[in-house]
């Protein structure tokens, strides 16, 4: 794997909003600017968590993206090789999409250990996030959201981190075959649940996320899929 050009300070402080940057290069599009940054905040879509938007300067940020291993910021306006310029991410969807996805973790870490024949098949966890299994889970929706905010206020610490492969394998109970090669490999852990594979960011501690919402719960085909959200 080739190191990718750019610091991903997104990791390294998950709340951090605003940050000076270079930019290494920009591409002019029909529509858009492709620029890459030496360090950034922006984190790109990946693992159903959406991408942030924002600013560079006085240029918008549309979409964050990863292609060839490369953090692309996607952007409306002049930028050019060599420009200092000052990030600034739009915190409340950012801020928004993080408790999202660490709800979604939540949730199936209460919901695997519930019911221990669920097999995890895809999640979203953007506008409208949900989590998909094979399998079938019997409680009520009133259940399974009094359960889980059960679980978030007893305010679970939650940790994410670099991760290789051979030990996803050996700490998660799930590790998809089709983990990506182009980025280095992270998890993430809340409380004492089992770690699971994970590139997102995440909130640091499970009552952060407020409350979370089940909105419903479908069996079709011996699968079945939760909408959730969070308020
Ligand atoms: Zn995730």
């Amino acid at each position: 794997m080739v190191n990718m050009i750019t610091k991903q300070i997104y990791y390294e402080d998950t709340y951090k909003k605003e940050l000076d940057c270079e930019v290494i290069s920009a591409e002019v599009g029909i529509d858009l600017t492709e620029v890459v940054l030496d360090q950034t905040i922006f984190y790109p879509e990946g693992g159903g968590q959406p991408s942030d938007q924002g600013k560079l300067e006085e240029a918008k940020v549309v979409s964050v993206r990863l292609i060839d291993g490369e953090i692309v910021h996607q952007v409306k306006g002049d930028l050019a090789e060599g420009q200092k310029v000052r990030a600034l991410i739009d915190w409340e969807r950012r801020y928004k999409f993080m408790k999202i996805h660490s709800a979604g973790h939540l949730l199936h870490d209460h919901l695997v250990g519930k019911y221990e024949s669920l097999i995890p098949l895809k999640g979203n966890h953007g506008k409208k996030s949900f989590i998909e299994y094979e399998g079938s889970i019997e409680g009520s929706k009133e259940d399974i959201e009094k359960e889980v905010n059960d679980l978030l206020n007893r305010d679970l610490i939650i940790v994410t981190k670099v991760a290789s492969f051979d030990e996803l394998k050996k700490l998660c109970k799930f590790v998809p075959e089709n983990l990506p090669k182009n980025k280095p490999l992270r998890m993430i852990q809340i409380g004492d649940f089992a770690p699971m594979p994970d590139g997102g960011v995440h909130v640091r501690s499970t009552k952060e996320i407020g409350k979370i919402l089940i909105y419903s719960i479908d069996s079709d085909h011996g699968k079945v899929n939760v909408r959730y959200g969070v308020s």
